[in-house]
């Protein structure tokens, strides 16, 4: 399927890039395609930026029934736009799709639909290391009945947002919270898909910890409040003496595409690396005795963010004095490395766009 583009008849004038408020300037244009049961996905285009109308009864406003994905666009050192993994993004749209009842969309066309976009708003793509062009493909259902059931329409967006480097003011680290009274997710549930009732559901606990004075709310498992899930709208890992952790994906847990680069980077860096269960009680004992020497939270947004503060029952736990770690540094350094073009890519997850598609 061709991508139609209705472009702007004139060129916007771009704002300072410099220092952008997360999630708030957006760009020229957007890509949106069509689901009907008669046409199954259809007219691929992509227009100028504009509000979307909605009927009042529309699923999504009602039921949910929305997902989406996050990934970014990157200004290399060397003047070309990278993206980073892009096929494994598209992958877990159609993983979270399958789980809310939503049509799956064609791979490849997803991932040229990105491509254009990105390529036909690319003087949106801010220049200074660090930060980013942050792109945003959602789906949700747009039948106007109030049924519940699967929406019989949907619309398939992507918009587009330049953020500045997430750690402008430098690479300290975070103080989380770890919640008994909330849990994000449960066996069975859809914790491990990008559905949008995920985070309308963690917004409590997430107001609760910042009132407190804590960045993240770390996230128990729903059953036993006993293992370790993620910090916020992160994954987590720990670094105990000799042996990087972090949580087994046991259906709970969000498969992040940072963690996974995280894992296999690790490894070839020549660092064991292990997915298994992690009690809270293993992280704050290490946390006293110093067998944990590092924690770090893995995203697109920040890539690494370093935990320094754990507040458990009452009761406060300090790592690495409160300093950002060398393998939190070295990591960083180099997943960031290689999606500004500054470090060969051994793992062939960069593709640069060079051309219109
Ligand atoms: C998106 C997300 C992550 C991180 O995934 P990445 O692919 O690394 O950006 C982790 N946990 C949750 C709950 C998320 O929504």
């Amino acid at each position: 399927m061709d991508i139609e583009l209705n472009l702007k008849e004139e060129r916007e004038t771009i704002p300072n890039l410099d220092k952008l408020p997360f999630g708030r300037v957006f760009t020229s244009h957007m890509f949106l395609m069509n689901y009907s049961e008669d046409k199954g996905w259809h007219s691929p285009r992509i227009v100028p930026f504009s509000k979307i109308e909605l009927h009042p009864a529309a699923i999504v406003l009602h039921y949910s029934q929305t997902i989406f994905e996050g990934l970014k666009a990157y200004y290399g050192t060397d003047g070309k736009i990278r993206l980073f993994r892009p096929w494994d993004n598209v992958a877990r749209l159609n993983t979270s799709a399958e789980r809310l009842c939503i049509p799956p969309v064609d791979p490849d066309l997803a991932l040229k639909a990105i491509k254009t976009l990105v390529w036909v708003d690319r003087e949106w793509i801010p220049r200074k290391r660090g930060s980013s062009l942050y792109i945003r493909p959602f789906i949700f259902g747009t039948e106007g009945a109030l049924g519940v059931k699967p929406s019989s329409e949907y619309l398939f967006v992507i918009i587009l947002c330049p953020v500045s480097a997430y750690y402008d003011e430098g690479f300290d680290p975070i103080r989380i919270y770890v919640t008994d009274t909330y849990v994000r997710a449960f066996p069975g549930g859809t914790g491990d898909v990008k559905a949008g009732g995920n985070y309308a559901a963690s917004l409590k606990a997430q107001e609760e910890a910042k009132k407190l004075g804590y960045t993240q709310i770390l996230w128990l498992d729903g059953i036993e409040r006993k293992y370790v899930e993620e910090v916020g709208t992160m994954n987590i890992f720990f670094y105990f003496e000799g042996e990087l952790a972090t949580p087994e994906l046991t259906g709970t847990i969000l498969p992040g595409i940072t963690r996974d680069s995280v894992i296999k980077l690790a490894r070839h860096l020549g660092i064991p690396t292990v997915e298994r269960r992690i009690s809270i009680e293993e992280v704050l004992e290490g946390a006293r005795t110093g067998r944990l020497k590092e924690c770090f939270g893995t995203g697109t947004a920040a890539v690494i963010s370093p935990v320094g503060r754990i507040y458990y029952k009452g009761v406060e736990y300090i790592i690495n004095e409160e300093k950002t770690g060398p393998l939190a540094r070295r990591l960083f350094d180099y997943l960031t490395g290689l999606q500004y073009g500054e470090i060969e890519d051994p793992f062939g997850w960069t593709i640069t766009l060079e051309a219109p598609f």
